[in-house]
């Protein structure tokens, strides 16, 4: 038999599916609030004016060939990245803890992470790795694809359409000695929803009382409250606390490097050890996967997020673009949550402006979204889930009323 009688059909995938059908759908008025990715108030895709000037330095730099990077990609984005995400002062960047590689965008660092510990982790009791129900649907692939068992905790709370925190709780007091946590370190991709500050701390407290490995996904850093430091708060406070952890950092959102895939992984060793030793040998092995893996990374997009990191000018310029697309997406919230609340739409709506970053469940039900798309040619996931970017000022009383519709 040939090995092609034998492979079965995917499944489609159902973001795939969603935006097949928003492109041959031929009304004037239809909405895409399934896309991941920033757009302008005009529904159009945004260069952030700070990468067309590094865009612009870098094509007038005669020193720019295209050799290959190193294993461990450009050594200036790899070395900003640790600041951005750590803080400029962290004292584990300073004690030599943290072994930085770059990767393709941070799926690309999700999977090293997954392969690395799938190899050295905890070996003899097959650890299992838990993630938010819901997540980011490419979280359960990647460490199902490396073998490692997968599980969830609960973090979505369809009553108040926040956080069921005791529900996380319990759950990782609940999972076995050093399991593995997947943490969204901000703007929880689909929910929006993330913990307070003190909630982090008690989320911390109880990981390390149970040994467990945290493992930040880092996906949208200064995307989602436009403020860098706020929004990798919870990542500083676990290094802080000397956990051993690693993260996964993607440039895909906050510098709309989408498809040219500039992302960085770093795996942070405690304060406990010989560190500087102890990181060494955890870089080496690093390297040796991701030579297996994809041998160089790809240099453009890690050139521009690297220029505009490393300038103090450029740098205040970014922060700035960052502050323009959070607040488009914030006063968005604002909008449709007062739209909703002054057409009496039934329900309660401050979910809408409490949740952060490019998503927000709304908690239609799939029977409303399917209706929404019939009626009024708005897309969005059959869980309810809309990007926050997909609206703007042309559309979004529209919307609103189309959600009004159908939950009267
Ligand atoms: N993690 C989460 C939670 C995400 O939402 C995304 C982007 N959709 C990623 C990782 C990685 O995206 P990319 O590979 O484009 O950086």
């Amino acid at each position: 038999a040939f090995l092609a009688d034998v492979v079965p059909m995917a499944p489609e995938d159902p973001l795939f599916g969603l935006m097949a059908a928003y492109r041959k759908d031929k009304s004037e008025k239809k909405v895409d609030l399934g896309i991941g990715a920033y757009r302008d108030n005009d529904a159009k895709p945004w260069v952030l004016p700070v990468v067309k000037k590094a865009d612009d330095i870098l094509h007038n730099d005669p020193e720019i060939n295209h050799e290959y990077l190193p294993i461990a990609g450009l050594q200036a984005f790899t070395s900003a990245s640790q600041k951005l995400v750590l803080g400029p002062d962290s004292p584990a960047i300073k004690e030599n803890r943290v072994c930085s590689l770059q990767t393709i965008s941070g799926t690309g660092a999700v999977h090293l992470g997954a392969l690395f510990l799938r190899k050295f982790y905890n070996k003899q009791n097959n650890p299992t790795v838990y993630f938010s129900s819901p997540t980011w649907a490419n979280h359960n692939q990647i460490f199902t694809n490396v073998n490692l068992p997968i599980k969830s905790y609960p973090y979505f709370s369809p009553t108040t359409k926040g956080l069921n925190f005791e529900g996380m709780i319990d759950a990782i007091e609940s999972a076995p000695e050093r399991s593995i946590i997947l943490l969204h370190a901000c703007a929880h991709n689909p929910t929006g929803v993330d913990p307070t500050q003190d909630q982090w701390k008690e989320i911390a407290s109880m990981i390390h009382s149970k040994n467990h490995f945290p493992f930040f996904d880092c996906a949208y850093q200064g995307f989602a409250s436009g403020d860098l430091s706020k929004d990798a708060w919870a990542i500083r406070y676990f290094v802080e606390q000397g956990f051993e952890l690693c993260i996964a950092q993607s440039y895909a959102k906050n510098f709309g490097l989408y498809g040219e895939r500039a992302g960085c992984f770093h795996f942070v060793t405690s304060p406990a050890h010989d560190a500087s030793h102890t990181a060494e040998r955890i870089r080496s092995q690093l390297a040796i996967l991701q030579r297996s893996e994809i041998s160089n990374p790809p240099a453009y997009g890690a050139r521009i997020a690297a220029t505009v990191l490393n300038d103090d000018e450029l740098f205040a310029e970014w922060e700035d673009n960052l502050r323009t697309m959070s607040g488009r997406i914030m006063d968005m919230r604002k909008a449709l949550r007062e739209k909703l609340e002054e057409m009496g739409t039934p329900g309660t709506w401050n979910h809408i402006t409490d949740q952060i970053g490019m998503f927000s469940f709304t908690g239609l039900s799939e029977k409303q979204v399917l209706r929404i798309r019939e009626e009024s040619h708005v897309y969005m996931t059959k869980n309810g889930r809309i990007s926050m970017a997909g609206l703007n000022t042309h559309n979004v009383d529209y919307f609103a009323k189309a959600v009004d519709k159908v939950v009267r």
